[in-house]
């Protein structure tokens, strides 16, 4: 990084709240535990069970401090709680501290974080930080059902194994086909990305992914593969550029933003995770789709961001490993 870029982020983090007490929340369990609860319910702390707001903070009988397990109790349902309850680490036994620099590492590193990472700055085992960071991933996965529109680029790529892509062979290779997973591309201009995961990239399969996705009437560039013809027949205006052709920008015409976002996704699925199976893709696309889509934020909004969204998100063990 060089020093203009480092100045600049350390300009745009300056004074953000979150920012200034994560380290500490990080490295304290105390700190920790009240981070949660501030971001999870600012000033007004509520029962998850019962939504009744007349808790209290259960003290040590001995000390007259706050419990080490620190829990509350609900006048409105007698029930005890923590700020885990209802959240993507309710049944987690990491203490909230790394749990904090997990959210934090995930919801700010442009590239990624990797379980190894996690595993060395924390200490906890490679295979839990692997779940939590896939937890918090579960927490960034918004379901976002509005349809794009406006200009829409739409392109694809393939993600695992050594990337190779020829124009004009994108069924040739057979052997790369198999090892790789096809990944399509929907990116709003100056708006949204959808990265989805498809099965292959024929006419067929693209237009659906499409009509799922980009409200008719809207503007869609692609290059030139064939399995984009006919969009104009189905309702939307249809632009594209002859990448075959060596032409890649044609006035407003171009796929330059969404080959931006597939890049900064490859480099970082190259460099930080040593391996991503097909099952997880959708996870990691979560992750890098919830960073761009809340780059205009600072990194402390983004944070806090994430941790709101892991209410209401349990995710099961079977959901997890994909059984
Ligand atoms: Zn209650």
């Amino acid at each position: 990084m060089n020093p203009t870029k480092r100045q600049v982020q350390n300009e745009s983090t300056k004074g953000d709240p979150v920012i200034t007490e994560l380290p500490a929340a990080c490295a304290n369990e105390r700190l920790a535990v009240e981070f949660m609860e501030q971001q999870r319910w600012v000033d007004k702390p509520y029962c998850p069970r019962c939504g009744d707001f007349s808790v209290y903070q259960m003290k040590d009988s001995k000390t007259g401090e706050r419990q080490t397990n620190f829990r509350w109790r609900c006048q409105g349902c007698k029930e005890q709680f923590t700020v885990r309850i209802g959240t993507v680490f309710e049944d987690s036994r990491a203490p909230l501290r790394h749990w904090c620099f997990v959210f934090w590492r995930a919801a700010t590193s442009k590239k990624g974080v990797s379980a190894l990472e996690i595993h060395r700055q924390t200490g906890l085992s490679y295979k839990t930080s692997l779940f939590m960071l896939h937890r918090v991933r579960h927490a960034m996965d918004e379901k976002d059902i509005e349809p794009l529109n406006g200009i829409v680029e739409v392109d694809e790529a393939f993600i695992g194994g050594k990337p190779r892509r020829f124009h004009g062979s994108r069924k040739t290779n057979k052997a790369n086909k198999k090892s790789k997973t096809t990944v399509l591309g929907l990116l709003e201009r100056n708006g949204r990305i959808r990265p989805k995961v498809i099965a292959d990239v024929t006419g067929k399969t693209l237009k659906a992914a499409i009509a799922e996705n980009v409200k008719a009437g809207s503007r869609i560039m692609t290059d030139d593969w064939s399995g984009y013809r006919g969009l104009k027949h189905k309702g939307w205006k249809h632009e594209s550029v002859k990448h075959s052709m060596y032409e890649y920008v044609r006035g407003d015409v171009h796929t330059n933003s969404i080959e931006g976002f597939f890049g900064i996704l490859k480099r970082g699925l190259n460099g930080i995770y040593h391996s991503v199976s097909k099952k997880h893709l959708h996870r990691y696309l979560a992750e890098f789709q919830y960073r761009y889509n809340m780059r205009d934020l600072t990194d402390g909004q983004r944070i806090v961001k994430a941790i709101k969204a892991a209410q209401g998100k349990r995710l099961t063990y079977a959901q997890q490993v994909g059984a």
